[in-house]
């Protein structure tokens, strides 16, 4: 078995039921390739031209995630597939993923992205921020989107401690979120958290997702 293959046998049961997303980016098209005969269907990048440029190069029944800032005039390009979306951190990006999704007849599943770590240039609303604007309301209008979770990542720290505090607070905030918005939406049950590095203190602490690049491919 290759090193891909043996790499993500070993991630899919440590994570039990919980939901791997292989993270292709800056990945040769052979390397994605090998994780696909590895028996794996679902991947993730983070910017749009590159998602674009893998799907053309590799098998159709591949589930693309987008995990990156996305910017609302790139849309377009990725509504007629996208599995789901885990970056959306504004209401401005919703509208045009929601008029997008309904031009290509679908229904597109995104996660709401929150801005827990330390450092300051991580995209994604402030735990203040996302539940001003689910109070506020104007998400529910769309018939196109359906928000099934949150999305956000921990601090680049060795701390167990800090992580565990960063995904505690994101779980509460789906807790919250859960019971006070999305309480009759099953869909609303997706908390993407963990990449390699933390994926294992993730799933200690609610994660359905993660989210791992390197420690599939190195
Ligand atoms: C790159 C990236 C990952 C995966 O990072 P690894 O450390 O390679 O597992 C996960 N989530 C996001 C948003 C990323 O940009």
């Amino acid at each position: 078995m290759s090193r891909i293959a043996e790499n993500i046998k070993r991630i899919v049961v440590e994570l039990g039921k919980i939901q791997l997303i292989v993270v292709s980016k800056y990945r040769s098209i052979a390397e994605i390739q090998e994780a696909y005969d590895a028996g794996h269907r679902v991947f993730a990048e983070n910017r749009v031209q590159a998602l674009l440029e893998r799907k053309e190069s590799l098998p159709a029944d591949i589930q693309w995630h987008l995990i990156g800032h996305l910017q609302t005039n790139k849309v377009k390009f990725i509504a007629p597939f996208v599995r789901m979306i885990h970056s959306v951190d504004s209401l401005k990006l919703l509208v045009e993923i929601d008029k997008q999704a309904e031009k290509n007849n679908r229904v597109i599943d995104c996660l709401l992205q929150v801005h827990i770590a330390q450092e300051e240039t991580k995209f994604g609303f402030s735990p203040e921020e996302l539940m001003a604007f689910l109070k506020e309301g104007n998400w529910q209008q769309f018939k196109n989107v359906r928000i099934c979770g949150l999305m956000a990542m921990a601090s680049l720290t060795e701390s167990t401690g800090q992580i565990t505090q960063e995904f505690e607070l994101v779980r509460a905030l789906f807790a919250e979120a859960k019971q006070s918005y999305f309480s009759s939406a099953p869909e609303f049950k997706e908390l993407s958290i963990g990449m390699s590095s933390d994926y294992a203190i993730a799933a200690q602490h609610g994660s359905t997702m993660v989210r791992i690049g390197s420690a599939v491919f190195e």
